[in-house]
């Protein structure tokens, strides 16, 4: 009783508003007020996983089978101001909800024994720092509650090789964006993996994750984000 007492004082105190809206939050609500959360604009991809336009769109840069994404992407929508929130707003408690949400849709659609592993994207480190987490890492955990299964940081990005000083600028920028590894004494071998990022945008960082997973012996990798399409 007491410790029911005691969270009322502290919700008097620092109470929790939706996200999205501003509202005042219940105590059942941890993020996003019902009204928003039930309002989201939902891309329901993984409806049509081996057959929507955002496959199709990868399927011509890499050999990917299944790719989802929980929102649509719309510009100056619910989506954009997720992805911001998440980005600038030190947020990680909503990465982990959202993920929570996809999570439970994906096991509602039947998606319950389809992946052993959830590997997040990495951020550059000193990001992380500045950030203090990775928006992606956290998608991953809300996916793996709901879901069941574990997530796993296993991927790094590297250093640029030497090689690359002789291209040019541009395109060292963009090689030093996309050098993945996997992480020392790591493994993917026979695993379905579900790799997970905040925003699907080119898909080259998707892509390029994917290729060191299937090099490290995955039998899968099937792609999910927060958000994607519509522009
Ligand atoms: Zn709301």
């Amino acid at each position: 009783m007491a410790l029911f007492f005691w969270k009322d004082f502290v919700d008097l105190i620092f109470p929790r508003n939706c996200s999205l809206c501003n509202r005042a939050l219940f105590d059942f609500e941890p993020c996003l007020c019902t009204i928003c959360a039930g309002t989201l604009p939902r891309a329901n991809f993984h409806l049509r996983a081996k057959d929507n336009e955002l496959t199709g769109k990868l399927q011509g840069m890499f050999p990917v089978q299944r790719a989802m994404a929980f929102l649509r992407f719309t510009k100056n929508g619910k989506s954009q101001t997720l992805l911001h929130l998440l980005k600038y707003k030190n947020k990680p408690e909503l990465a982990e909800e959202l993920g929570r949400l996809y999570g439970l849709t994906l096991s509602r659609s039947g998606f319950l024994d389809e992946w052993d592993l959830i590997v997040p994207v990495p951020l550059h480190l000193i990001k992380k720092e500045r950030r203090g987490y990775n928006q992606s890492e956290q998608f991953a955990l809300g996916l793996s509650r709901s879901l069941a299964i574990p997530a796993e940081e296993l991927l790094i990005r590297t250093q640029n090789t030497p090689t690359q000083t002789r291209k040019s600028r541009l395109e060292r920028q963009s090689n030093v964006e996309e050098v993945f590894a996997m992480k020392k004494g790591k493994t993917v071998r026979g695993k379905r993996v579900l790799l997970v990022d905040d925003v699907l945008t080119t898909g080259a960082t998707l892509g390029a994750c994917s290729r060191v997973l299937w090099a490290a012996g995955a039998k899968r990798v099937d792609l999910a984000t927060i958000a994607a399409g519509g522009h």
